[in-house]
């Protein structure tokens, strides 16, 4: 845990989020901003920077972060598609520095992301 880190204290509790999914390693809960009708974010509960941080080690911690977008995604009923977004670094458009992957759905999106 980071105490500066804005992701660290909401996952801490110290800061109030609509919990989505939760399990040991992860928490999935709605943006403040949202973007879409949908628009979760799911965060590892261990602090990493960002992408540009992981390495082999993070393998687990990154599949299962993928694959409960995946079931979340089921559960949140998005079947005409959705996208998951890891803004990274600056030019990334990363804003909050805690590894997170954005859930975005309930419209179509458009293509190349700005
Ligand atoms: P990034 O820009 O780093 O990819 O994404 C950070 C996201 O965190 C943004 O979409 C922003 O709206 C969201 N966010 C920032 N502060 C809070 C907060 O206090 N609560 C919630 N639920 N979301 C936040
Ligand atoms: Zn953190």
């Amino acid at each position: 845990m980071d105490s500066d880190c804005l992701f660290c204290k909401i996952v801490a509790g110290g800061i109030p989020v609509r919990r989505v999914y939760e399990d040991e390693l992860c928490l999935c809960f709605a943006d403040i901003n949202p973007q879409a009708p949908t628009h979760l974010l799911l965060i590892s509960k261990r602090h990493i920077v960002s992408l540009a941080q992981a390495v082999p080690e993070h393998a687990p911690l990154l599949g299962h972060l993928l694959a409960k977008a995946a079931e979340i995604a089921r559960t949140s009923k998005l079947d005409r598609g959705y996208r998951v977004v890891v803004n990274t670094g600056a030019d990334g458009g990363q804003t909050v520095d805690h590894l997170h992957l954005h859930l975005l759905g309930g419209r179509p999106m458009g293509w190349p992301p700005g």
